[in-house]
């Protein structure tokens, strides 16, 4: 049998990143996923990478959910069916909204995605794929969204980040093609994109057998904890792989093979859309989203794509792409060069969503050697190096300052025992 020191399950951006922090810290590392890499929710994303984050609950307000899900127009949605299994997840996101929650995890988010380039950086040296870096653009349709954005900026300049607010003739000039949206935007400067998030994956999962890892497509099935040191993974082609550490970068479906364990993780799937548009390449010079309509117009290998919305519910929920193509219809009435390139299909994923929009990185309580890494929400491709190197401190023993921030026992403790944590600590000392 051959000598794995640790085994990922998943190869979708957290897992290929995480595989690759493995073995920059001297493991062998293996990968297993049930496609190929960069099939699941990394396939089509917007491609941004942001160095500011809010939680959702910044973008939908528990007491305003109800109402947005009735309402036809809506950029969020809720699978019905899928609501008795949500509510506690409900409860924990409207725990997490509270104003001194919603503070200290805006304040780590935006710590974690100003380290996001310089990490795949460090991650990658000069095997990194191209990253563009012309900014991201937040287009503010209305006064009173234009009004909010000016108190989001003050936090964000807060925290570091170099952002302004542009009026329609700086938006026009720099993106000359959506000039005609009459609207105010911020420019948030540090942002960069990718162009195709697939592509991007996939060549993280070619440096990665570069460096001597194996990826091997396979589903896994199950997984048998022996005592509280070794983990039997169960691959569907009945072979079982016996490693040092198993890292579960599984996403959505995270609590799936979690079922044998008594451990389970606050996580729902947030479905997300995109669609590729009839426009020429170099339409858009950087992406831009319209946070009123919930999607991001993102620049493309073929030209443009439009992405986003949140659909609510259980992993596996069912896809509605007529979701998708109404915000277009409704992009259109402002826009009405857009249409969808012939022949392009509505794509859609499943974010993996926490309540409080902050990943879950731990160690799986009572198991030395099995971990997850899963949560990232709209983050995903922005924090995924970051993580990779916490999960690298974890399974390597060295433990992390933000251990306690991204284990999921944050949902069960009171913020009392959260006060005296590292992270804390460290913020003040800067
Ligand atoms: C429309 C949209 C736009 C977005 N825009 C952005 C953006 O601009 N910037 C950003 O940072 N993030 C964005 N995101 C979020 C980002 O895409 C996700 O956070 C990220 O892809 C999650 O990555 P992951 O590796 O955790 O999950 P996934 O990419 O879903 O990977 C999980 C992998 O696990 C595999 N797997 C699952 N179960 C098993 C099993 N039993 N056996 C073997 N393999 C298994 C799956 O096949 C899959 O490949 C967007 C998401 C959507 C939907």
């Amino acid at each position: 049998m051959e000598k794995i020191d640790a085994l990922v399950v998943g190869a979708g951006v957290v897992g290929v990143t995480a595989a690759l922090a493995l073995q920059q810290r001297g493991l062998k590392v293996f990968i297993l996923d049930q496609q190929a890499p960069g099939r699941g929710c990394s396939f089509g994303n917007a491609g941004l990478i942001v160095p500011t984050g809010f939680p959702l609950s910044a973008q939908y307000r528990v007491f305003d959910l109800p109402a947005q899900f009735l309402k036809a127009s809506s950029p969020a949605t809720l699978d019905w069916v899928s609501l008795p299994t949500l509510l506690p997840w409900a409860i924990q996101y409207a725990k997490s909204s509270r104003g001194d929650r919603v503070k200290h995890i805006t304040s780590l988010l935006h710590q974690f995605g100003h380290g996001a380039i310089r990490s795949y950086e460090l991650l990658l040296r000069s095997d990194l794929p191209p990253i563009t870096r012309r900014g991201y653009l937040v287009v503010h349709l209305s006064t009173s969204e234009a009004e909010a954005a000016i108190r989001f900026n003050a936090i964000r300049s807060s925290l570091g980040a170099a952002v302004r607010m542009l009026s329609n003739e700086n938006l026009a000039e720099m993106e000359p093609a959506i000039g005609g949206l009459r609207a105010r935007a911020t420019f948030i400067e540090q942002a960069a994109h990718v162009t195709n998030p697939s592509a991007f994956v996939v060549r993280l999962a070619e440096v990665f057998l570069k460096r001597g890892g194996v990826f091997r497509c396979e589903r896994v099935e199950s997984l048998e904890l022996k005592g509280n040191r070794a983990v039997v993974v169960r691959g569907a082609r009945e072979k079982n792989y016996s490693t040092g550490a198993v890292v579960l970068a599984t996403g959505a479906h995270v609590n799936r093979l979690l079922a044998g364990n008594s451990h389970k993780i606050p996580l729902i799937a947030e479905r997300g859309y995109h669609l590729e548009l009839e426009v020429e390449p170099g339409f858009l010079s950087r992406p831009l989203s319209l946070p009123s309509l919930g999607v991001v117009l993102t620049p493309s290998e073929r030209g443009a794509r439009i992405a986003g919305l949140s659909h609510f519910g259980s992993p596996g929920l069912k896809p509605q792409p007529h979701l998708l193509l109404a915000a277009l219809d409704r992009l259109r009435k402002m826009l009405p060069t857009l249409k969808p390139r012939p022949g392009s299909q509505v794509w859609s994923g499943e974010r993996p969503a926490t309540p409080d929009s902050v990943p879950i990185v731990e160690q799986v309580p009572n198991h030395h050697r099995l971990f997850v890494a899963t949560g990232h929400g709209h983050g995903g491709l922005t924090l995924g190096a970051v993580t990779a190197q916490i999960v690298a401190d974890l399974v390597t023993g060295k433990g992390s300052p933000y251990a306690s921030h991204l284990s999921s026992q944050r949902f069960s403790i009171g913020r009392k025992s959260l006060r005296g944590c590292a992270f804390e600590s460290t913020t003040r000392e800067k």
